[in-house]
């Protein structure tokens, strides 16, 4: 089993970097939290229940509803897949609880790939990025500029910007991100794990040292 982690705050490009490694094109198995816990509680399982639960109620889903989870997907999955985790863990006893779950499985982390990029790139990506209404397909008034202005290339469909894109809900965000993810990479930093990549250098060379450093093999 491969195991590969991806860190990145909000407007790092983690969903591109992500789109390019899972699947047909990348081989891996994506993990996104945010993702299987939708899908546990609308296929209604015992730990879809439980988290649903919480999540009525406003409140967070604990750590260890999280892993089961995650363990119930490593359970049902190929043992020697190779898995992208997305969103996961977030906090040190997520880490704690992924590394003993790995472990029981004889496997472990391979890389942590963090993606660190000014702030000024975060807000410049963010405040500009415009979503289709119809089909969800993001777009960025100057980096990705549909062919007609608020409109989806997709679908035809309407763009708009999120509410949660402005600046002071981004500032909000990035530190909230920060605050949770500091002790993380610095437990990865500790362990030889973390990669820390510069997420401002385009997507074909940010690609390049990534694919470079998976196919370096288990070196860390
Ligand atoms: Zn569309």
């Amino acid at each position: 089993m491969k195991v590969v982690i991806l860190l990145g705050p909000p407007g790092s490009g983690k969903g591109t970097v992500a789109e390019r490694l899972r699947g047909d094109k990348g081989g891996y198995v994506h993990f996104a939290t945010g993702d299987m816990l939708r899908e546990e509680v609308s296929n209604s399982t015992a730990v879809g229940q439980e988290a649903e639960g919480f999540m009525k109620r406003g409140e967070l889903v604990p750590d260890e509803v999280i892993i089961r989870i995650v363990e119930t997907r490593l359970e049902a999955g190929d043992p020697t897949a190779a898995y992208l985790f997305d969103g996961f863990p977030r906090t040190l006893v997520q880490a704690d609880l992924l590394d003993e779950s790995l472990a029981g499985r004889g496997a472990k982390i391979d890389y942590v790939f963090f993606l660190a990029t000014p702030r000024d790139v975060i807000l410049q990506r963010l405040t500009g990025r415009r979503v289709c209404k119809a089909c969800g397909a993001s777009f960025h008034v100057t980096n990705i500029p549909p062919a007609v202005e608020g409109v989806c290339d997709a679908c035809g469909g309407e763009l708009y910007q999120r509410k949660d894109d402005n600046e002071e809900t981004i500032a909000n965000r990035l530190e909230v991100y920060n605050r949770q993810t500091e002790s993380l990479i610095s437990r990865y930093e500790e362990k030889g794990l973390l990669v820390s990549l510069d997420s401002d250098q385009g997507v074909a060379s940010l690609m390049a040292e990534i694919d470079a450093k998976l196919q370096s093999g288990v070196d860390a």
